[in-house]
């Protein structure tokens, strides 16, 4: 079992911090907001003072920030400075691929291992230690992390050189975001045709049609029982963090020159919806907003 530093005990962070404690590693944590501090302490976290005592002593430190100024801020100061040569080092924000680059290189140049491990599966994943993982690094990072990492996922794909991660995780929610926006669509079309939600569910879920946003997440209420949308579209995946998602896929299409006109139109979309004040609704919630825009 390894020794861990732990720093960014937010949402996401605090359980995945909890569920290494539950796989049997000794975790010290951090954070600058206090009360996440405390809510380490209560899954079994060591409590320290600074990212430079999370990072002593320990053979791997695990970051999960907001952003990518974050991440470039905490690993370019104390916590490479304080780590031992050799640690391995993780990022599970969900950050940009330049930052994550720069990244890598710090730890390099700080004689450490690195990986960038974005996550999928939202804070429940993140509570049952079910999150997908999508990681990039070299070989012999990975298999150090792996073990690691299955402490808080359950499937965990080496996705290549260094900032790979980020690149499968950009491209999976622009992916996401279009199919999603598709599916809110064909059920607001369907409403206006009167045919039933029921009926056109039926159909899809069995057809070309399918997809995860309609027979997992169903963007309207009373078929899929799970879906946000029968909870009041409380999030689940909220449509800020969408957003953010979007903006860092159209960050890379724009410095790569790929075409990415759906991702973009996405973008804007989404946009909308979180500038009217739904930031916090889960990102399925933009059919109500579809709907209104054609009214
Ligand atoms: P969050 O804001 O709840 O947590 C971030 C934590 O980092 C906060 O507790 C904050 O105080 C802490 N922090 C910021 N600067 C720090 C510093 N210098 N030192 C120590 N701690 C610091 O965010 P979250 O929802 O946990 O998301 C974290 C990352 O995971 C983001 O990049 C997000 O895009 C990604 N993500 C989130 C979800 C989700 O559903 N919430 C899903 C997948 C990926």
């Amino acid at each position: 079992m390894a020794k861990i530093g732990f720093i960014g005990l937010g949402n996401m962070g605090l359980p995945m911090a909890g569920n290494l404690v539950k796989a049997g590693h000794e975790v010290k944590g951090f954070d600058i907001v206090p009360v996440n501090l405390e809510g380490g302490v209560k899954r079994g976290l060591a409590k320290t003072a600074s990212v430079g005592e999370a990072s002593k002593d320990v053979d791997c430190i695990v970051t999960m920030l907001p952003a990518g100024s974050h991440v470039i801020e905490v690993w370019g100061g104390d916590l490479l400075k304080s780590a031992r040569a050799g640690t391995l080092v993780i990022d599970c924000s969900t950050i940009d691929i330049e930052s994550a680059r720069r990244a890598h290189e710090l730890a390099a140049a700080a004689k450490m291992l690195s990986l960038d491990a974005p996550v999928s599966g939202g804070t429940v994943g993140a509570e049952a230690g079910t999150l997908a993982l999508m990681v990039g690094g070299d070989k012999a990072a990975f298999d150090r992390g792996k073990p690691i990492l299955e402490g808080v996922g359950k499937r965990i794909v080496h996705c290549g050189d260094p900032g790979a991660g980020q690149a499968a995780k950009i491209c999976n929610n622009m992916m996401l975001a279009v199919a999603m926006l598709g599916a809110c669509e064909g059920f607001n079309l369907a409403d206006k045709l009167g045919l039933s939600r029921q009926a056109l569910f039926d159909v899809v879920s069995a057809s070309s049609g399918q997809s995860w946003a309609v027979t997992t997440y169903c963007p309207v209420p009373g078929i899929v029982p799970t879906s946000p949308a029968n909870n009041d579209y409380k999030p689940g995946f909220a449509a800020g963090l969408m957003l953010k998602d979007l903006k860092l896929a159209q960050e890379a299409a724009r410095s790569t020159g790929a075409a990415t006109p759906l991702g973009a139109e996405a973008a804007q979309l989404f946009q909308l919806f979180v500038s009217a004040g739904n930031a916090g609704q889960d990102f399925s919630g933009i059919i109500k907003y579809l709907r209104g825009a054609a009214n």
